[in-house]
């Protein structure tokens, strides 16, 4: 079994409530939401972080952001606005070493962030 949270989530040896699904990316709701949508969009390939990403990454990044726009859109959110968040390292505040991205929106978000 994976020690990686996500790659299970991928595995479905961990439970998730899943939006979307392809050949190279899922996404799933946020275990603890932080807005009336917090959907956490991944890719199945294992990387760590936004530093792990290789020049050979843009077509998955792509494929990435446009399910993201599609769940945007799916989820009501596209006239309204959203964010997207990707935390990187320690004092970027991230705790699950898979990149994901967070889509937040249905509320209106306040800035800084803390
Ligand atoms: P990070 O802090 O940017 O790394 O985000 C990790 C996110 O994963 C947090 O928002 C957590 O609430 C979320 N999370 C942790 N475990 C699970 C899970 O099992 N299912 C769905 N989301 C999870």
């Amino acid at each position: 079994m994976t020690e990686c949270l996500f790659c299970g989530i991928v595995e479905g040896s961990i439970p998730s409530e899943k939006v979307y699904e392809d050949e190279h990316v899922i996404a799933f709701k946020d275990i603890h939401a932080q807005a009336p949508v917090h959907i956490l969009v991944i890719p199945k390939k294992h990387i760590p972080s936004v530093q792990q990403i290789g020049e050979g990454e843009g077509m998955l990044l792509g494929r990435i952001f446009s399910v993201i726009n599609r769940l945007a859109k799916e989820h009501g959110l596209s006239e309204r606005g959203y964010r997207i968040v990707n935390n990187c390292g320690e004092e970027g505040g991230q705790t699950v070493h898979h990149i994901h991205f967070h889509l937040l929106g249905g509320r209106a978000l306040t800035w800084p962030p803390g």
